[in-house]
């Protein structure tokens, strides 16, 4: 399945601006933010809409309306959060999922430490959410795990990748659209993409 890189001036512009390491924690979040809102415009294409019967000031029509309760952003834990934030700027009524996945240093495997998403996904359109495409391992392991709840549909929003990550996720998953701001170089032998912006939940939330 395709990757899509959304390769506007606007996200470039602001991408840039998130990777300098002198970027603050305040206007790191908030470019990501920005970034996720740009990226919902294409990862929500096609996504569910439902007629509704307005009045405008001259008559009565049906006119759509995003479905939100048929829509839900998945956040991995901790850092997909900054994406999600950006995504329900522009759909706010979507709901919310969130799995707990940290990366094993030694061998870089996830390992999931928390499930919660909205009941009965079969008739959802769900976007998994994290910044980093890095080893692949744990976006692969979090699709898998929504992928149980046989979803109406799947998609993947990132904001940077790499050729490791993309490979690793399109073998296991060829059949999710994978939507990122960037494909960066290389992954280095720490599992950070180069030249990448560095640990994103740590310059998210100021916790290095
Ligand atoms: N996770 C990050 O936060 N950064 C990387 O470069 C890779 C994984």
């Amino acid at each position: 399945m395709a990757v899509t890189v959304v390769a506007h001036p606007l996200i470039k512009h602001k991408l840039t601006l998130m990777r300098k390491k002198d970027t603050s924690t305040a206007s790191f979040r908030a470019l990501l933010s920005e970034i996720s809102m740009l990226l919902a415009y294409e990862a929500l294409e096609g996504i569910k809409l439902r007629e509704e019967e307005i009045e405008t000031p001259l008559q009565k029509m049906m006119a759509p309306v995003v479905d939100g309760k048929k829509l839900v952003l998945v956040a991995i834990l901790r850092a997909g959060w900054g994406i999600v934030d950006g995504m329900l700027k522009i759909v706010p009524n979507a709901r919310v999922g969130h799995i707990g996945m940290y990366r094993d240093p030694k061998t870089l495997q996830p390992v999931e430490y928390f499930y919660k998403v909205p009941s009965d996904l079969s008739d959802r359109d769900v976007i998994v959410c994290d910044p980093m495409l890095a080893t692949g391992h744990s976006a692969v392991a979090a699709v898998a795990r929504v992928k149980k709840s046989n979803p109406a549909s799947l998609r993947f929003v990132c904001l940077l990748g790499c050729p490791e990550g993309v490979a690793t996720f399109e073998k296991a998953h060829p059949d999710v659209p994978v939507f990122t701001a960037a494909i960066d170089e290389r992954l280095n032998d720490h599992g950070y993409i180069l030249p990448g912006l560095g640990d994103a939940g740590d310059r998210l939330f100021g916790t290095k």
